[in-house]
């Protein structure tokens, strides 16, 4: 098949072989509900959380990611294919299937550079899955959110346990065959206290590089279908307790900020920092949440349906099934293109007079559910902890953009402590 777009932008959709399906229950989770949105039933689902014995007769079968793995090569313009593996938790699948994977990937590569993620919370990372990821040179990304301590307060298992220590095993065999690994972080409600304790885990104990802080945020709303959590046009629904609060995450931040400006630029990469700079000099940031416009990262569950954006799972946002319509006619369709665009298109006016607008953006729109001081809908419910963050960035921010222009490493800010 010849591709009709060929000056579009990169193709790119994060596939959840096993669903919604995990083996844990972090409180917060905003995915596990998903079982419910889905039509086809995810077989053995009942044998959870005991992978034993599950092989791969739930979640996405062989057909369905022969067709998607062909499809998703055939329909790229440039040399390079990422892969990403995501959940629920992908590792539900046997390692088997990744095998199959990696097969496929060859067969159907055709000269193509292809490369793998996958996000897993680390649980189910044995001897042989480690020397399959280090061969193949996978990137893993680990879900952990601090200290033992900070880590056990949301992420439990199906039986209460705290999980801390499993994913520090599965981080230490990471290490011993050199697997390359990022750390995913929420900041929540619990985290949120001790910025510097949680900071200062992923840098000293961890020798984390690149950290990825997401903020928790959910509101509760009870659905007939037995979903919890409300979405984004849902009114007057109350907030979870395990969120971080405005106030905490701009302050949360502040604190990291503090300590890493004075000893870690260039050292280690924090992504709200990177794209914090990545606004001040005008340029796209790398991730979605701070850009003008929405990524074009779209979601395929194991049943084959594709989503505008993983936080955007809902029927509404549906562009259509890899069975029924081709990858290049659900990402660059009208509707995709149209999610893409109300990022900007619906900011309110507070926002595009804000002076952090460069930064900011406004945000995820998945959290815009507050109204402005003069009643406009459509302002990031942590809008309050932003303000926080840029002021206080500010003067940092200003410094290295002017070290950066003159050709200097931003690291040189580092010298006015
Ligand atoms: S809705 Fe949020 S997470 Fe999704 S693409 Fe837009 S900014 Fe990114
Ligand atoms: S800081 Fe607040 S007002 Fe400014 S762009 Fe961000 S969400 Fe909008």
């Amino acid at each position: 098949m010849n591709c009709a777009y060929p000056f579009a932008r990169p193709l790119y959709v994060m596939a959840k072989p096993a669903g919604p399906l995990c083996n844990l229950r972090c409180q917060y989770c905003y995915y596990l509900e998903k079982r419910t949105l889905s039509n086809s039933p995810l077989k053995g689902e009942d044998s959870l959380p005991l992978r034993e014995g599950l092989g791969g007769s739930f979640g996405m079968n062989s057909l369905l990611l022969e067709q998607y793995i062909r499809d998703y090569i055939q329909v790229q313009q440039m040399p390079d294919v990422l892969f990403t593996w995501h959940g629920g938790e992908p590792m539900l699948k046997p390692l088997s299937f990744y095998q199959r994977v990696v097969r496929l990937q060859q067969y159907y590569g055709r000269g193509k550079r292809i490369s793998n993620s996958i996000q897993t919370n680390g649980i189910y990372l044995t001897p042989e899955w480690c020397q399959f990821l280090h061969d193949e040179g996978w990137l893993v990304g680990i879900s952990i959110d601090g200290t033992q301590e900070q880590h056990d307060a949301y992420r439990r298992d199906a039986q209460g346990n705290g999980t801390w220590e499993r994913v520090m095993n599965g981080i230490k065999l990471l290490n011993e065959y050199g697997v390359e690994w990022n750390a995913m972080a929420t900041a929540n409600h619990y985290n949120a206290q001790d910025p510097l304790a949680f900071y200062r885990f992923f840098r000293d104990e961890l020798h984390c590089k690149y950290l990825q802080i997401s903020p928790v945020v959910e509101r509760i709303k009870e659905h007939s279908d037995g979903r919890h959590l409300a979405q984004l046009f849902d009114e007057d629904c109350p907030i979870a307790p395990f969120s971080i609060r405005p106030e905490e995450w701009g302050h949360f931040m502040c604190a990291i900020f503090d300590e890493w400006v004075r000893k870690d630029v260039g050292e280690v990469f924090v992504q709200l920092f990177d794209a914090t700079l990545a606004g001040w000099m005008g340029v796209e940031p790398g991730v979605c949440v701070y850009a003008e416009e929405c990524g074009h990262a779209a979601v395929m569950e194991h049943n084959g349906d594709v989503y505008s954006c993983d936080h955007f799972v809902f029927p509404e946002y549906k562009l259509g099934n890899i069975r029924t319509h081709g990858l290049p006619q659900m990402l660059y369709g009208t509707k995709q293109n149209r999610f893409s665009r109300m990022k900007k298109e619906a900011l309110p006016r507070q926002c595009r007079q804000c002076l952090w607008l460069k930064a900011c953006h406004g945000e995820c729109p998945r959290l815009r559910f507050l109204k402005t001081a003069d009643g406009e809908p459509g302002l990031n419910y942590l809008c309050a902890g932003y303000q926080i963050f840029f002021h206080h960035v500010a003067p940092y921010m200003d410094y290295m953009q002017r070290e950066l222009l003159a050709g200097r490493p931003a690291s040189g800010v580092m010298k006015l402590f």
